[in-house]
């Protein structure tokens, strides 16, 4: 019998139950698919909210799974018949502009930091769309329009504090606890609670970019010349290669409304002056049949899929990372490409060298630096009846194009895949994985994630 009035009493935040009118929006996450039920959620006001629930989940002996913005696609933010540690309820920034850093408390979305630093001329690199949570973008690694500028979002993490599993609280960084400070940059949710992160954030404002359309019978010429462009191009320019189909409403003209397309989104943050010169080859050589790219402010351009998205519909991912992209790898891109089973499912190349490529692979726990991308497959559908369809087309995308990659995955775009995967995703680093998680959480007590397994060895240390 859980004393849950014991939780409630030592918690500002609430503690929701089965019984009570809102437990089912709240053990709701991003994806529809997931169809979770925890015994309790403890939505955490502060730092004293997380040790509480953590030590309630001890003694009692709960499976516990952690919170912030419920993205993941595998649904990992939330659990059956455990403990669910919410911590959206603490969404704080605070920019410092002297030293370019901002501290963000784990419950905020991307959107948050965003708002915050944008009035400051200031950004941190994140993913593409704002209303990801910060929490589990950051554990997992990070990457979207700044990644070949200022690399992952890890690479740009200064400092955490963390509630461990004992209910100790500490703070990583690069003189304390600097194997834990490794450990969480690419090792995901595997630690400890993360209360708060302080970023390094650059002077980005205005950048130039937006999608950039054009006809699928393109698809294998963009594709052969993007594949060369992107490992030489300029850090200032990124661009992600996507096979999509055109929403039906505006910004985008009519005659394209659910046409399948190929494209690349472009953010290029160098000087605006010079842009039009930057993308004049692209234009002259292969003329878009769509061309938005233009001058954005960076806010913008990070909520501009948000409304294709919203919470909700089914989600199923596949992911890789890939070093080269061949010919024959190209005639399966677009035989599946082509095939997109309707208009919210698309693949997408996030290119991942430039500054992201300039860190070493066991300089953070992310180990695939010298990856040119981070491929996924996303298959998604509003009508939960018609899931096994884009669950079959992601599958079979992803059997095709598995034997021309780099074998692992980037942990933040996979679903529940099992040991095998994670080992692969994390390489050599694995290993010392194995022994920061020893240290930390020696009986795997943070278990519901990509998990990595305490080293017997490392054990106590
Ligand atoms: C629409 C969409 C777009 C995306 N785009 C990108 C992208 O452009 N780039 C990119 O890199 N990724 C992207 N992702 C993937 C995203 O990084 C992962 O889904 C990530 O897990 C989401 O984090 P969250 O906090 O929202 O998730 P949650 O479901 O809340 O948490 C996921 C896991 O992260 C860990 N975690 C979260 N918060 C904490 C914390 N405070 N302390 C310790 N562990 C924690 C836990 O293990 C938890 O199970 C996208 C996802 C979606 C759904």
């Amino acid at each position: 019998m859980l004393e849950v009035q014991n939780l409630k009493a030592s918690m500002r935040g609430q503690v929701i139950e089965p019984a009570d009118a809102d437990y089912d929006s709240a053990r709701k996450v991003y994806n529809g698919m997931i169809d979770r039920k925890p015994r309790l959620i403890a939505r955490c006001a502060d730092v004293s909210d997380v040790m509480a629930a953590i030590r309630f989940a001890r003694e009692n002996e709960l499976l516990v799974s952690i919170r912030s913005g419920g993205h993941n696609a595998g649904g990992l933010g939330v659990c059956d018949d455990g403990l669910v540690i919410d911590v959206s309820p603490m969404r704080y920034t605070h920019v410092d502009p002297k030293s370019s850093t901002v501290r963000v408390g784990s419950g905020c979305t991307w959107a948050d930091v965003d708002h915050a630093t944008h009035a400051f001329g200031l950004a941190v690199p994140s993913g593409i769309i704002s209303t990801t949570g910060v929490g589990g973008l950051t554990l997992g690694g990070g990457l979207g329009h700044l990644t070949r500028r200022y690399g992952l979002t890890v690479d740009n993490l200064l400092a955490a504090d963390l509630v461990l599993a004992d209910g100790s609280y500490v703070t990583a960084n690069e003189w304390q606890h600097e194997d834990l400070f490794w450990a969480i940059r690419g090792g995901g949710g595997n630690f400890g609670v993360v209360t708060s992160f302080v970023f390094k954030a650059h002077p980005v404002h205005t950048n130039f970019g937006g999608p950039m359309l054009w006809e699928l019978n393109q698809a294998p010429k963009i594709l052969d010349w993007y594949r060369t462009y992107i490992k030489e191009a300029p850090d200032v320019m990124n661009g992600f290669f996507a096979f999509l189909t055109v929403p039906p409403g505006p910004p985008f003209p009519e005659h394209l409304h659910m046409r399948k397309m190929c494209g690349i989104v472009w953010c290029y943050t160098g000087d605006l002056e010079m842009a039009d010169d930057a993308f004049r080859p692209i234009r002259e050589m292969f003329p878009p049949a769509l061309d938005l790219c233009g001058p954005i402010p960076h806010p913008v351009m990070q909520s501009m899929f948000d409304p294709i998205y919203p919470a909700g519909l089914q989600w199923y991912w596949k992911a890789d990372f890939v070093n080269e992209i061949s010919d024959a790898a190209i005639e399966r891109h677009v035989q599946h490409g082509s095939a997109l089973p309707n208009m919210f499912s698309t693949m997408h190349l996030y290119p991942i060298n430039g500054a992201a490529s300039r860190v070493g692979n066991s300089d953070t726990a992310w180990s695939y630096r010298d990856a040119t991308w981070a491929q996924v497959i996303v298959g998604v559908e509003p009508d939960p009846a018609k899931r096994d369809v884009v669950i079959d087309w992601a599958r079979s995308y992803w059997a095709d194009l598995h034997p021309h990659s780099a074998g692992g995955a980037y942990v933040n775009f996979m679903m529940e895949e099992g040991d095998d995967r994670v080992k692969a995703s994390y390489r050599d680093n694995y290993g010392r994985l194995a022994a920061v998680k020893a240290r930390y959480d020696p009986t795997n007590f943070f278990r519901v994630n990509q998990n990595v397994r305490p080293a017997q060895a490392a054990a106590g240390v």
